[in-house]
């Protein structure tokens, strides 16, 4: 089987066969003209059925996270869309769902806010421990154990393959939500995740200029139901934003591999600041996820969270200091970004069981040169 970086670039990107063009276009156009009714050329009839440009973005996607096994891969409008599409074709009123005590705070105001009035309830559990999963399932009811890891903002680490077991002990699938990763540092479906979900805004996309979502299945009938959703619902990605996606797909593995080696500096170098209370980076062997991580990932990923020792008012502080690190949400781009969790990107989870510590702030560090981002975040830290 062809390596990842081969597949990155190649996968569903055959060069035109009419231009010989090495990158698909951009199929900017919402209809196809039919040779007689019903003859269709290709396949393709409307763009929100099917579009070319999207079809080589959900086949690179599909080889991405589950290589050589026929996967099917969807492209949503944004993670939301794709995570609203999954709950439901996968849910139906009345049924339960198990999320992450730290999940990401829109799919927590999802579960929250959209899915629980329209009759799914939820239980967070910590996805640490598989226990702990094991007796937040409500037998006969739990459709969804949904899972991520690494988690946002504390970095938690959950064993894939463990949980795997324990959702489907219960009849329930397993999602794991594996933006935080991207496909080149984890592959849940080959730990025996039913679904992969991704935010395509960040890692894959990778130069903050797009929005997108995706799911990867290898379960024919899922994969069936969910691309019957998605057209049904219609949360499609557009053909530029897929193009912009695909594009950004090239280069994924050369971006993570250097978005790692800068997060271990600057974890480490944070590690032993007289201003830093705990680092929370899964790639030191002091954190409690070390081991699951080591075992399940490649690498420790670029997202690095600390505690700022001085306490919330210093923590925000700090966030407006730092010069090389733009304040801002969103992650996994190639630019390096700061935030404060509790009063942005998580905001929606004050007051529930998925508060995020006050002191907390979040890096997603980017592929700059290291030694500018740590001399930054020691100028910021001591100012
Ligand atoms: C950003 C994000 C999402 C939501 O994706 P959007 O593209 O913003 O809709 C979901 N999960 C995680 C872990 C994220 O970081």
């Amino acid at each position: 089987m062809e390596g990842f970086e081969t597949r990155a670039i190649h996968a569903g990107q055959e060069p035109d066969p009419l231009t010989g063009a090495v990158v698909p276009p951009i199929y900017q156009v919402s209809t196809y003209a039919q040779d007689g009714v019903g003859g269709l050329r290709g396949g393709y009839e409307y763009s929100r059925s099917a579009n070319p440009t999207r079809t080589a973005l959900q086949e690179c996607l599909a080889e991405l996270e589950a290589p050589g096994l026929g996967g099917t891969g969807l492209a949503f409008a944004s993670g939301l869309a794709a995570e609203d599409t999954l709950l439901r074709t996968v849910c139906r009123p009345g049924d339960h769902a198990v999320i992450p005590d730290d999940a990401y705070g829109g799919t927590y105001r999802l579960f929250a806010k959209v899915a629980e009035p329209w009759g799914l309830d939820y239980t967070p559990a910590s996805l640490g421990d598989p226990d702990a999963v094991a007796s937040a399932i409500i037998p006969g009811r739990t459709k969804v154990v949904w899972v991520e890891t690494p988690t946002n903002p504390l970095l938690n680490i959950a064993d894939i393959a463990a949980l795997a077991d324990v959702a489907h002990a219960a009849g329930a699938i397993l999602v794991v939500d594996n933006t935080f990763a991207s496909p080149y540092l984890q592959q849940p479906l080959l730990l025996g995740a039913d679904v992969v979900a991704h935010s395509t805004t960040k890692y894959l996309g990778g130069h903050s200029d797009v929005v997108g979502g995706a799911l990867v299945t290898v379960d024919a009938d899922l994969s069936e139901r969910l691309a019957y959703h998605q057209n049904a619902m219609g949360a499609v990605a557009g053909p530029f934003d897929s193009w912009l996606v695909l594009r950004g797909i090239k280069t994924l593995g050369v971006r993570m591999d250097r978005h790692c080696s800068n997060a271990r500096a600057v974890a480490e170098h944070l590690a032993g600041h007289a201003a830093v209370s705990e680092v929370l980076w899964p790639g030191l062997p002091e954190h409690p996820g070390h081991d699951v991580a080591q075992k399940q990932m490649r690498d420790f990923g670029g997202m690095v969270s600390f505690r700022v020792a001085a306490g919330e008012l210093a923590a925000v502080d700090l966030c407006g200091r730092t010069r090389v690190f733009t304040l801002g949400e969103s992650l996994g781009g190639v630019e390096s970004l700061i935030e404060h969790p509790a009063r942005m990107t998580h905001a929606s989870a004050a007051g529930s069981p998925l508060e995020v510590p006050a002191d907390l702030v979040r890096l997603s560090v980017g592929i700059e040169t290291v030694d500018d981002l740590l001399e930054d975040l020691d100028r910021a830290l001591t100012a």
